[in-house]
């Protein structure tokens, strides 16, 4: 068993200073702290460490002396470790999503989802064990048998966002470890106080030391130090487009291969045979989910001509109706605060700079004074056109702007215009334009006549400036892998 600094229930509502896990123990940080506070009232919640490029390098050189017998073990054996770190997650899930609401502002029912859904992810992993699968190939020559065996890539870092911090965690580390990798993952110096509860609970297991490591910092300290590592086989990054891009220049000096998942500028196109209550509820669902930070949810409206009246119409209720405030003491909530003064500013900005470019504001458009924490309305704005940079740069707030389009091929066009693939969303009646909108939109997914939710059997994964490589199902468990071929004569 592994030393641990919490084996007793969780007190989360103290704030205490947190500490890297390096080697199967909790270490000493000589460096400064860094402060985690609410989003939603801007009180302090505990400290974690801005760990140094030394503690970074004696982290990744515990996962590669631990990888070589981790890969060794039976699959099936390294997913038992799996299934003993869900059930730990299982046993504290109402304390680890009472601090999910609390450091990132989530509300309570989508906090617990989050690490329900963490759980079954990492057994639906754990399930693999017994399916990772080789080829055996035909040789051009006699008596020679080929293999091509399916083999880790070694030492993986994870560096990880804050908009669904405990889920990410267990995205790169179970396929990393099912595969037989080890990692090293670096949370979001915004919300690391749940990844260090998730560590402090894999702590409890019996995982081998060094197979799973946790350092925290800022990105230009901590994951800078993680990135530009000679001794790191892979980067599985998820953030933003901007991090995205430096860190693919920065894996070029070693050459170490990335896995980016990054934003997204969603369209959801609404053609006039649409079920409308069915389009307005799930696409106001986009937009306050995670107070509408969520990568792949709908961010723009292409509403043909003869369904924007009802459309907008419904929407402005809904909109009208949200209810958002603090979560931490409010379970009946849409949504919560944005995650930091910057997010807060950048959605207002981005809605003055709609309202200067020409479009008209329906409901909300300011910041809302709640007296406390990084709050902003809900906002439905009309009379958006593609030019408008509301229609073309990830927002990241609850504000959903439309557009009027006349066809489906005029709101292809203009859904594939963008910087971003990650995901796309249609709602129609007819199976023919469902079929146009699959064989034309230029997106990783797209949901049809429903809500945008992937699920962890599918391949989330984003095309142009949406990312490199994906996740989840049987296509991301294998960018935890590489191929190594064999010929055998005799
Ligand atoms: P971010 O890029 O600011 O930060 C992400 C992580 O990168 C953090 O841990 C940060 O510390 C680290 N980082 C920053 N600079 C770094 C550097 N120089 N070297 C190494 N690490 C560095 O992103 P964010 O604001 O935390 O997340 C929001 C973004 O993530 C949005 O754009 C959203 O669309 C995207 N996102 C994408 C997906 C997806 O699956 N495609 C999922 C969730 C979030």
């Amino acid at each position: 068993m592994s030393q641990t600094s919490a084996a007793a229930k969780f007190v989360t509502d103290q704030p205490q200073d947190y500490r890297n896990y390096i080697n199967g123990a909790f270490v000493e940080n000589g460096s400064s702290m860094i402060d985690v506070l609410n989003p939603a009232t801007g009180a302090f919640l505990g400290r974690i460490p801005e760990t140094g490029a030394d503690q970074v390098d004696a982290a990744v050189k515990a996962a590669r002396a631990a990888q070589g017998p981790w890969e060794k073990l039976p699959a099936i054996e390294r997913a038992n470790y799996l299934r003993q770190i869900s059930a730990k997650l299982r046993e504290n899930r109402v304390e680890l999503a009472d601090m999910i609401v609390r450091e990132q502002g989530k509300v309570r029912g989508l906090a617990q989802v989050e690490v329900d859904f963490t759980a079954d992810y990492i057994d639906y992993m754990a399930e693999w064990a017994r399916r990772i699968e080789g080829e055996v190939l035909t040789s051009d020559r006699p008596n020679e048998t080929m293999l091509l065996l399916r083999k880790p890539l070694g030492v993986v870092a994870g560096v990880l966002p804050w908009n669904f911090p405990f889920f990410l965690i267990a995205r790169k580390m179970a396929p990393a470890l099912v595969t037989g990798n080890t990692i090293v993952i670096k949370p979001s110096e915004e919300t690391p106080l749940n990844a260090y509860m998730f560590t402090e609970l894999l702590a409890q297991t019996d995982l081998p030391k060094g197979v799973f490591n946790l350092v925290g910092g800022r990105g230009r300290e901590a994951g800078e130090a993680l990135i530009s590592h000679p001794g790191i086989d892979l980067i599985t990054f998820t953030g933003s487009v901007a991090t995205g891009s430096h860190i693919m220049q920065v894996a070029g000096k070693n050459l170490t291969k990335v896995n980016l998942e990054l934003g997204g500028k969603a369209p959801a196109i609404v053609l006039n045979d649409a079920d409308l209550d069915l389009a307005a509820t799930a696409i106001h669902a986009s937009r306050v989910i995670n107070t509408g930070q969520v990568c792949n949810c709908a961010e723009r409206v292409y509403v043909q001509r003869g369904a924007h009246d009802a459309l907008v119409a419904k929407l402005t209720g809904l909109f009208n109706d949200t209810r958002f405030g603090d979560p931490s003491v409010d379970d009946d909530l849409h949504m919560g605060p944005l995650v930091n003064q910057a997010g807060l500013d950048k959605v207002a900005d981005a809605v003055d700079l709609a309202r200067e470019q020409g479009a008209t504001v329906v409901t909300g458009g300011a910041r809302a004074d709640l007296g406390q924490g990084w709050h902003y309305q809900p906002t439905l704005i009309t009379g958006a056109t593609a030019d408008m940079d509301i229609m073309r740069h990830e927002t990241f707030g609850p504000v959903l702007p439309i557009q009027i389009v006349d066809s489906l091929d005029e709101a292809i066009a203009l859904a594939n215009d963008s910087d971003y693939g990650l995901t796309s969303s249609v709602y129609t009646s007819n199976l023919n334009a469902a079929m146009q909108a699959a064989r034309e939109l230029k997106f990783g997914e797209t949901y049809i006549n429903r809500e945008n939710f992937e699920a962890m059997q599918g391949f989330h994964a984003g095309r142009r400036k949406s990312g490199i490589g994906g996740a989840d199902g049987k296509h991301g468990l294998y960018e935890f892998t590489t191929t190594h071929v064999v010929y055998i004569k005799g």
